[in-house]
């Protein structure tokens, strides 16, 4: 038995993951068979909120060996790799259906579904749902062919995203385990020592995304006054559950390991950018030297197989601005990124520089082809005469190879400044 959910929270609070918590205890007489799954969605799409993350978890009476994945309030939470028995669809929507009506935020905008199924949908829903945009009509077919059960709430955009979730079976995956704060700490300062996670970020080679060496900022708790204390990710379920623990902090209440489709680019789609509110990966050549505008944008035009593109390297990129700053026309680039509609500008999540073009500087005036004097430029007629013979000649001026600052490699934006689907390149063994 599948259970989904989405669009439960908003901008201003409450997390989906923490009513995935809420959902465990109520629904306390089944175990979780696999882990819950955090699916993260088209970042680009217009109406999402915090992080267009949904949620599924698969209940039912467990088998085989149990492993254990979270404690909620001082319970143990585990989970099997196989089902005995099947949960009761007609018990769990009752139970699910209560806990998103007293916990969802919709006075705040959201707009929350629910979906319960035996079986899953089919698996273009997924990719439909993370690198473009799906449509309620084509999910509302989906789940009638599957007889699934389902709830809307405040025109339950959210069944789009629990149905994606439902759908996703991994190519790539990652994990997270997320902590929450015991409820009387909700909103204030949350209690974290940056130092442990420096150090869990350097002694746990398997984990990402924690600590930005750069500005020896930790980035593993949300800036929001949600229940999450912090999360760490990684690729190892065993050397994450290490990772979270070594992290010295106000303790928490609850805890949750996730199964994730974070850090693994299943957002990008391949090829030059087309329609807008997508991400895409594709060649291009620098077109124009890049400029630094109000607010500190870097920005530059490329060429693409489609044409002309502007692309963009935001200010809380810091670093990687010196990355596309040092970039020049003719350089070879695979780029990584997001087509915004208005102004359209590609916003860059990553960078692979193939090759650099070489970049001259010109140093004199061309020598006169006559009597090797120095020449002078004549302005706005062209070419240059002698000063000394007054011969003409439209040789180019003298010039000389400047050292480039960029060299071929792969670029990323710091730590804080990346997308939760974005692959680090250091998953990528780079
Ligand atoms: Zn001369």
């Amino acid at each position: 038995m599948f259970v989904a959910l989405d669009d439960t929270d908003s901008l201003e609070s409450m997390c989906t993951t923490y009513l995935a918590t809420e959902l465990i205890k109520a629904l306390g007489v089944y175990d979780l068979i696999g882990l819950p799954r955090l699916v993260r969605l088209n970042p680009a799409v217009p109406w999402k909120t915090r992080g267009n993350g949904a949620l599924c978890l698969r209940l039912g009476i467990g088998r085989g060996e149990p492993t254990m994945v979270g404690e909620l309030d001082d319970m143990p939470v585990y989970s099997y790799g196989r089902t005995a028995e099947e949960a009761d669809p007609e018990f769990v929507l009752t139970v699910a259906e209560d806990v998103i009506s007293r916990l969802a935020r919709t006075e705040e905008g959201a707009s929350p579904g629910l979906v319960i199924s035996a079986e899953k949908p089919a698996q273009r829903f997924y990719w439909q749902a993370v690198r473009g945009i799906v449509e309620k009509t084509d999910v509302l077919q989906e789940l009638q062919r599957l007889g699934a059960d389902l709830v809307g709430w405040e025109g339950g955009r959210g069944l789009i995203g629990a149905t994606a979730a439902m759908a996703w079976r991994p190519r790539d995956r990652t994990y997270e385990i997320i902590t929450y704060r015991a409820r009387e700490r909700w909103g204030t300062p949350r209690e974290i020592d940056p130092l442990s996670v420096r150090a869990m970020d350097l002694e746990r080679p398997s984990t990402f995304n924690s600590f930005d060496h750069g500005t020896g900022r930790m980035a593993i708790a949300p800036h929001t006054p949600c229940p999450v204390l912090f999360g760490v990710r990684g690729d190892d379920p065993r050397e994450l559950m290490a990772a979270a623990f070594s992290i010295r902090s106000e303790p928490p209440a609850r805890w949750l390991m996730f199964l994730s489709n974070q850090g693994t680019d299943d957002h990008l789609i391949k090829g030059a950018p087309g329609s807008p509110d997508r991400s895409y990966v594709f060649l291009g050549t620098v077109a124009t030297v890049p400029r630094t505008i109000a607010g500190g944008h870097v920005l530059f035009q490329v060429t693409t197989s489609h044409g002309p593109l502007e692309c963009a390297a935001y200010e809380p990129t810091k670093g990687f601005r010196d990355v596309v700053r040092g970039l020049r026309p003719g350089d070879r680039l695979r780029l990584f990124g997001e087509l915004r509609a208005e102004p359209r500008t590609l916003n860059l999540e990553k960078l692979q520089v193939i090759a650099t073009a070489p970049e001259r500087r010109k140093v004199a005036n061309p020598r006169c082809p006559v009597c090797g004097g120095a020449t002078k430029s004549m302005g706005a007629a062209g070419g240059h005469r002698c000063k000394r013979c007054g011969a003409r000649t439209s040789d180019p001026p003298v010039t000389a190879e400047v050292p480039r600052t960029v060299a071929p490699g792969w670029y990323e934006p710091p730590v804080c400044a990346r997308r939760h689907l974005s692959k680090p390149l250091k998953r990528m063994g780079l």
